[in-house]
């Protein structure tokens, strides 16, 4: 699929809609998500323009790899969910009911999360 850069997040990414920031750097940013599904529910995403975790897997550098990898673990780290734990779910494509074709990783907190899918 060709990245739509017209996505909400793409749009965030330019500063055109605001978000609730959670972390950034260089290659990443990480916001509370606008309807939160648990307590604590932040979306991580890489700055770069990709739809998804194979096509992220196959075009991003070493660099944005490690550092989406290394924020991830320090936002869980730095908003306090580390030790009771958490979830990180990335909806792929049309069967994985991804809504926003910019690759992101939903991190769930603060309660005890159930199944791992809907029965
Ligand atoms: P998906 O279904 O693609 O995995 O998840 C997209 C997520 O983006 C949803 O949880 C939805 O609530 C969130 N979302 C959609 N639009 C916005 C927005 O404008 N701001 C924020 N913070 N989250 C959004």
């Amino acid at each position: 699929m060709a990245y739509d850069r017209d996505n909400i997040f793409a749009r965030i990414l330019r500063g055109e809609i605001p978000c609730d920031k959670v972390y950034e750097d260089e290659f990443v940013l990480a916001f509370n998500d606008i309807n939160p599904q648990a307590p604590t529910h932040v979306l991580v995403i890489p700055k770069g323009e990709y739809v998804s975790m194979d096509d992220f897997s196959e075009k991003a550098s070493a660099e944005e790899i490690a550092a989406l990898m290394r924020a991830t673990g320090q936002i869980a780290r730095d908003i306090g969910v580390a030790q009771a734990g958490y979830r990180l779910l990335a909806n792929t494509g049309e069967n994985g009911g991804q809504e926003v074709p910019h690759l992101h990783f939903h991190l769930f907190a603060g309660r005890s999360l159930g199944p791992m899918l809907a029965q």
